[in-house]
């Protein structure tokens, strides 16, 4: 059975595949979403996972998602509601001490246990905030494609590699001196550098091994700590909030925002393939055998999932085909929602206060991190694992029924595939039992008051989500698999090697996390290439602001 031709199909209800249908509809495109889950919003959903407790399935926090993006899809105005942590992290070390992080209390809170590292920390904050400004800038961006073929083609190129060059030029001389240090340095070197104390470096340092298979200490995480810090909340740059309701308004919102713009959405369509004509992307057929033809494909998913599972392999350049088979995926992530019947009650600070609202990291310091990581490579999981606990329904109650609570355990450092080459499903419940048990060697009682839990391991991120290896981000965040060349060097213009077929997922420019931004980048280039219907908006009025 063919339905009538769109002008684009959406693989996948993700985020990103909901904004870039939006812009594209808002282009005057015929736009249909095909998601395979029963709900749109791929890892950035909320669901009931015991009865009466709601939390976020997966991405639990909200910084990335581009003011742009909010503003133009008038998220606020479809409800969302976002509100900021009270303290952006808290580490609790021991029985007795712990260290609280956020606007107005760092400095004071760093001088427990190093004078001078709290003296640096303005210094430290100013260098690493004039860098994160770089990289905003270079957000909206579509990367220069690197690789050209004709003089024709490269001339645009040139002139977009030139802009880029033009805004590193920018940065004064200690600005270009960090950036190169803080990418061609570890994150941990990098700190190492700065702050002679464990607590604050392991504050700092948790941002460049969350979502990031690695150590603190091996390349590339310099990056990735930046890439954390790169978002807002509310116009407060850095700051890390809540969703109300969880990740899934985020995606709500998103979805009401395309149906406004006359997005078609279909849920519980698997793409089961690409369907290519004369050399272009033509359409997709689904597992049901349903065809959508369409001028254009753009796909949400992992481009591992893209090129190695949905399109025939044999249409692919022989190079393209065999860099997406080495392209990595691994984010290390083991995620759980437990139900709780009280508050956490932490020994370092029992009462419940601001340090509720965090971002609560049990990993101490970077050697801790680096252990972790050193014990998932050995034997699949650490015995000291890390592990981010968030108690949403401390600031939103419809999460909750009233007096009971819901955590977000979100565990880094839990091996891809286990080096045993057991199965997760036969160490899920174990390893869930370890996360619990750390949280409660912190916080006594803790185990005591969970009522249900709901576990991911990161064979289970890959089966619910399609995230290949349990990958977060849709691909590591390795400077080999950034700008134009995410996915692929040439391919990080959002175009794959198919004319007609996109990628707008996490798994290109920027990167992952609940940005928004790949969808919309990915968007203005299918509505450069594919004739609109109406052509009474240019495209500078459709995507105002951006390049
Ligand atoms: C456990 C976890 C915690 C995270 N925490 C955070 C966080 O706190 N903050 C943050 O900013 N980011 C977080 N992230 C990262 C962030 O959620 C992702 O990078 C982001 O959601 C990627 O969005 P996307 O739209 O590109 O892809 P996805 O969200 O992966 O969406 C892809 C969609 O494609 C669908 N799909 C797959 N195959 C097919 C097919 N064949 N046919 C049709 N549909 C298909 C999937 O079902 C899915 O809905 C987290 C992610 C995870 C998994």
């Amino acid at each position: 059975m063919a339905s009538d031709p769109y002008d684009i199909v959406v693989i996948g209800g993700g985020h990103n595949g909901l904004v870039c249908a939006f812009y594209c509809a808002c282009a005057g495109l015929r736009v249909v979403v095909l998601e395979r889950r029963s709900i749109v919003g791929g890892a950035a959903v909320t669901e009931e996972f015991a009865p009466g407790f709601r939390n976020s399935t997966a991405s639990y926090t909200v910084s990335l998602l581009h003011p742009k993006i909010i503003a133009e899809m008038g998220l606020a105005a479809q409800g969302l509601t976002t509100v900021q942590r009270r303290m952006q992290n808290f580490l609790p070390l021991n029985e007795r001490e712990y260290l609280a992080v956020g606007r107005g209390r760092t400095k004071g809170e760093v001088a427990k246990f190093s004078r001078a590292d709290a003296e640096r920390l303005d210094a430290f904050n100013a260098r690493l905030g004039a860098l994160a400004d770089m990289v905003r800038e270079l957000l909206l961006v579509t990367p220069p494609k690197a690789i050209e073929t004709g003089w024709i083609d490269a001339v645009p190129e040139l002139l977009k590699a030139a802009g880029v060059a033009r805004r590193l030029s920018r940065l004064d001389t200690v600005a270009k001196r960090d950036l190169l240090a803080l990418f061609g340095q570890s994150a941990g070197e990098w700190l190492d550098s700065w702050f002679e104390s464990d607590p604050i470096k392991a504050a700092l340092g948790f941002d460049a091994i969350v979502g990031n298979y690695a150590s603190p200490y091996g390349p590339g995480t310099g990056y990735v700590l930046l890439h954390h810090g790169i978002g807002e909340v509310n116009g407060i740059k850095g700051a890390w909030g809540h969703a109300v309701g969880g990740m899934g308004a985020i995606t709500k919102t998103m979805a009401a925002a395309c149906k406004d713009s006359g997005v078609e959405i279909r849920t519980g369509a698997e793409v089961r393939e690409v369907l290519v004509e004369e050399g272009r992307a033509a359409g997709v057929i689904t597992a049901a055998g349903e065809t959508f033809r369409a001028r254009a494909v753009a796909a949400n998913v992992n481009p591992k999932l893209l090129f190695l599972s949905l399109v025939d392999t044999s249409l692919l350049p022989a190079d393209f085909l065999d860099r997406m088979r080495r392209y990595r995926c691994a984010s290390g992530t083991f995620r759980m929602n437990v139900a709780l019947a009280e508050l956490p009650r932490f020994s370092c600070l029992p009462e419940p206060g601001d340090h509720l609202t965090a971002g609560i990291v049990i990993a101490p310091s970077l050697g801790y991190m680096d252990r972790a990581y050193s014990d998932a490579r050995g034997q699949g999981w650490s015995k000291t694992p890390i592990v981010e606990i968030l108690v949403p329904s401390f600031v939103d109650q419809s999460l909750a029924p009233e007096g009971k609570h819901v955590a977000s355990l979100f565990c880094q450092h839990t091996a891809p595939e286990l080096p045993d080459g057991s199965s997760w499903d036969a160490h899920r419940e174990e390893v869930a039992d370890l996360m619990i048990e750390t949280v409660d060697r912190y916080a006594p009682g803790f185990k005591a008051s969970v009522m249900a839990r709901s576990i991911l391991s990161p064979l289970d991120l890959e089966r619910t989500f399609g995230l290949v290896g349990g990958d977060i981000m849709h691909g590591s965040l390795a400077l080999d698999q950034l700008f134009s060349a995410r996915p692929v060097l040439g391919h990080g213009n959002y175009r794959s090697p198919i004319p007609g077929l996109y990628m707008c997922g996490a798994g290109t420019h920027p990167g992952g996390g609940v940005s928004g931004i790949p969808g919309h980048n990915a968007a203005r280039e299918i509505v450069k290439d594919v004739p609109r219907r109406s052509t009474a908006d240019t495209i500078a009025n459709i995507f105002p602001g951006s390049r």
